[in-house]
């Protein structure tokens, strides 16, 4: 895996390089294709430090700004510019509006232009995220969750399962 910190790195959409952009607030450089796609690229576990509204992401909307980008087809599946990895579609949340690509090796996650600034909309904090997570996992495996938690209340592991599952991020 290649280190990014340094290095351009060259679009998974459209193959521009793309530029660091240093977000003070988050004190990290994120890539960006400012001239080609709009697209962001995150490295593990950066996207969390920028998916709540409360989370100051101006010098990427001043990047942004006045700016006409290269259209992409979003369905198209990517190579991760780290690893060379064949990327993931994945949902951002539980809410299953946006689709962003994940490599599994690295955990880097790319998102298309104006991909960011709807999942930024979709929860005010990071505890309506997760409950989200929460109430989703319930919905799939309801039963055998039910049945799991009468287990757990046999075994008193109740509460500490209880409190993993609300540490559970998207
Ligand atoms: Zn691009
Ligand atoms: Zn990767």
């Amino acid at each position: 895996m290649k280190d990014n910190t340094e290095f351009e790195i060259d679009c998974p959409a459209c193959g521009k390089k793309m530029k660091k952009i240093y977000m003070p607030e988050q004190g990290i450089n994120i890539d960006v294709c400012v001239n080609g796609c709009g697209g962001i690229f995150f490295d593990n576990r950066e996207l969390e430090k920028f998916d709540e509204n409360k989370e100051d992401i101006s010098p990427l909307i001043s990047v942004f700004e006045n700016k006409k980008f290269k259209k992409v087809d979003e369905t198209d599946f990517r190579i991760c510019p780290l690893c060379g990895q064949k990327m993931v579609k994945n949902y951002a949340s539980a809410k299953k509006e946006v689709q962003v690509d994940e490599c599994y090796s690295c955990g880097g996650k790319f998102l298309d232009y104006g991909e960011l600034e709807k999942i930024r909309a979709q929860y005010e904090t990071e505890e309506e995220r997760a409950s989200d997570v929460i109430y989703e996992l319930y919905s799939q495996v309801g039963i055998e969750l039910e049945d799991f938690k009468r287990k757990c209340a046999k075994s008193k592991m109740n509460s500490s399962f209880l409190s993993k599952l609300i540490k559970i991020k998207y």
